[in-house]
């Protein structure tokens, strides 16, 4: 399944450029066009998925293997990778950009430019109980909508 005007969609069928890494029956990993790092990938599944609620399962599943395989790659290319990071962006307020999940593969080293500014405070422990209420609700409802509930009941 594609989507007319998807960018990522037209580089999974071959008709947009990119510097392609990897590439099975349902996943495609290639070069992000602005790296933070040196080695930065995109994982996307080939079948169009706007965002995480819409993305099979097993989808979701595929992506991240190929992603854990190509950290280890990313360990041992010869390019600077002290660490790894995957970052997913689902939605706008989370700065999804491109309107097709894809799962980001950088390295990490000392010193890179990679920035995640946030609050980073410790919360007490009854706020933290009442907000893990308000998530058990809602994989309960996501369960009964038929969406993915890995949690047993
Ligand atoms: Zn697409």
């Amino acid at each position: 399944m594609t989507q007319d005007g998807c960018v990522f969609c037209a580089i999974a069928r071959g008709q947009a450029e990119a510097s392609v890494v990897y590439e099975d029956a349902s996943v495609l990993a290639f070069m992000d066009l602005q790296p933070v790092t040196p080695g930065h990938l995109l994982v996307i599944p080939k079948a169009h998925s706007a965002g995480l609620g819409d993305l099979p399962e097993e989808a979701g599943i595929q992506v991240w293997r190929a992603a854990h395989r190509l950290a280890g790659a990313l360990r041992a290319s010869g390019l600077r990778c002290e660490g790894v990071n995957l970052f997913l962006a689902d939605g706008e307020a989370a700065f999804q950009e491109v309107f097709h999940v894809h799962l980001h593969v950088f390295p990490r080293f000392a010193g890179d430019p990679f920035r995640i500014d946030a609050d980073w405070r410790v919360h007490e422990r009854d706020r933290l109980d009442r907000t893990a209420a308000a998530v058990r609700k809602g994989l309960a409802a996501s369960r009964a909508a038929g969406g993915p509930g890995i949690m047993p009941a």
